[in-house]
């Protein structure tokens, strides 16, 4: 027997009626590439989604035709989220970060048919057109009046004069909420990038689970500054939550810096802001010599890559910041995991619910693990023991755009390519991605605790820990550090400073001192670039 509820496709095109209906006053603020700061409603939102959608018919794409994006967070962007998906094509999110050959192939393998950019990227979009053959439109997210002349690019035209002139009315198709909704290429470490392909569903479904208590918390009473890029799996969905919960949200633009950022979380009245750790770590480097506060910033989401501890207490315990830290991936659209505590926590010290705040979190309902050992046998969940880890949900990965790569399912189950432990109560804790895991004398050393350690020492800036090959120990672990502007510390300072921190056997063997660390275009440590750096390097032990 069936049940008797009404059928109604999951479609994002609901979200932004949702939020013009019941948030429409609500305010959308953007700092503009021009400079300014612009505001408006989820109402206008709204309307020029429905702009959106009719310039696009107008343009002939079809149903599932790719429009891409090369732009930063901000209120034209938010437009192109509801009026590409909303009326059934496809938004196609470009990481304006990566190589242009990487960005032209891209291109090409999504088959856009049509670019929107920020003007910041005119030289990128100048440099790759001609090796785009499929886009036929170009439009620059800028008024008339900005377009630039002489570009180059073919019939570009601006997103103003292109959308600003169409009607306010549409009729938002309904169809199979299955549909492709938008993709993002994975960074693509090593070989081409695959594309995960979302749907309206997954990611209707992922917006309901990240607004949760125990995730995002999101609600009509925020002020919500997506830090994370709009161009990084769709700032972790937050533009879709905060549509779903009626929340004001507030648009960095390009500019990231330390004292932007923080100018924007004061004025604007931020109560929650989501990034990476390297952001985070620019606006304390700005606050910390002015002794600078907080006047609502009441919580941060930290993921993407591993949060260090120092980061998680300094925002805590010297701001009174709650500090959320996710684990997640492009594959999983990409919320996976989040650390809150649970109400037998509440009564512990301080100290020992840090313990517990450090982990990467407990999974969000929609995401099941496990962890695999060596042999392909499932771990126990009892926090000591490391495997491979596996996920699946209805907002995760089935395959990648035109089956590249092949099936990436084992019974089911997607391998993240992470290697973790998980402790009775579901906590999860990354402590490697499984190329980068250090192993020594047959047992795992984790490269995120000794980079973790190293980043808490007040003359470290940033901190990467590799493996060197040992003729006695297989690998041993040695950490490249940069220092902070202006602050001393020696190489015996630092391993002296691992006492005590950690086993003795995972002291790292040596500190190398470097200008730069590399990193992808996500914010990441390149670690293959820093092996290649370090490849005339000899550990003083071997
Ligand atoms: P991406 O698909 O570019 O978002 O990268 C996903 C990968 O980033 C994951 O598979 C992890 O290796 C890493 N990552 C994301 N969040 C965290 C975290 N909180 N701690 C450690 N690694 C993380």
């Amino acid at each position: 027997m069936l049940g008797l509820m009404q059928s109604q496709p999951l479609l994002i095109s609901s979200l932004v009626d949702f939020a013009e209906r019941h948030h429409g006053d609500a305010e959308i603020v953007s700092r503009r590439v021009e400079g300014d700061i612009h505001r408006y409603t989820w109402k206008d939102v709204a309307i020029r989604s429905r702009q959106v959608a009719n310039a696009l018919d107008g343009m002939n794409l079809l149903f599932s035709d790719r429009v891409a994006t090369l732009a930063w967070n901000g209120y034209r962007h938010l437009e192109m989220y509801f009026g590409v998906s909303g009326s059934g094509r496809v938004l196609h999110t470009i990481n304006p970060r990566l190589h242009p050959d990487q960005i032209a192939w891209i291109a090409s393998h999504a088959e856009d048919q049509m670019l929107c950019f920020d003007l910041t990227f005119l030289p990128l979009v100048q440099a790759i057109h001609a090796r785009c053959p499929t886009i036929r439109h170009y439009v620059a997210l800028c008024g008339p009046d900005m377009l630039p002349q002489d570009s180059g690019i073919p019939n570009l035209l601006s997103y103003e004069s292109w959308m600003g002139g169409q009607p306010t009315s549409y009729a938002w198709p309904s169809f199979d909420e299955n549909s492709a909704s938008s993709m993002c290429y994975t960074s693509g470490t090593t070989g081409n990038p695959k594309a995960a392909l979302y749907s309206h569903r997954s990611t209707i479904l992922h917006a309901y689970a990240a607004a949760l208590p125990d995730v995002m918390k999101m609600s009509a009473r925020d002020s919500v500054l997506p830090v994370v890029p709009m161009f990084h799996v769709n700032a972790w969905g937050i533009p879709y939550s905060a549509a779903l919960v009626g929340a004001k949200l507030v648009f960095p633009g390009p500019a990231l810096d330390g004292k932007s950022v923080y100018e924007l979380i004061e004025t604007e009245k931020v109560s929650f802001a989501a990034g990476v750790p390297t952001v985070w770590q620019m606006m304390l480097g700005h606050m910390k010599p002015d002794k600078l506060r907080f006047s609502t910033l009441n919580r941060t989401v930290i993921g993407g890559s591993a949060c260090p501890p120092a980061m998680i207490e300094a925002f805590r315990q010297e701001y009174g910041v709650e500090v959320l830290h996710a684990w997640g991936m492009t594959e999983m659209s990409p919320l996976g995991t989040l650390c809150t505590l649970k109400n037998k926590h509440l009564g512990m010290s301080a100290q020992e619910q840090m313990k517990i705040l450090l982990k990467q979190g407990r999974a969000i309902y929609g995401v099941d693990l496990k962890i695999v050992g060596d042999d392909g046998n499932q771990l126990a969940w009892d926090g000591q023991q490391s495997g491979d880890l596996y996920v699946k949900g209805p907002w995760t990965v089935r395959e990648y755009f035109k089956g590249e790569g092949g099936d990436p399912l084992a019974d089911g189950w997607f391998p993240t390519g992470d290697v973790a432990s998980i402790d009775p109560d579901g906590y999860l804790q990354i402590t490697d991605r499984s190329k980068d895991v250090i192993k020594s004398g047959g047992e795992w050393i984790s490269s995120i605790e000794l980079e973790n350690i190293a980043v808490a020492h007040p003359a470290v800036a940033m901190a990467a820990c590799v493996g060197m090959k040992h003729p006695k120990w297989d690998e041993r672990p040695i950490v490249a550090v940069v220092k902070k502007p202006g602050a001393a510390v020696t190489r015996e300072e630092l391993l002296k400073f691992y006492e005590g921190k950690t086993a003795k056997w995972q002291i790292p063997d040596d500190i190398v001192f470097v200008d730069t660390i590399p990193l992808g275009a996500t914010g990441k440590i390149l670690k293959t670039r820093l092996r290649e750096m370090l490849k005339d390097y000899r550990l003083p032990t071997a």
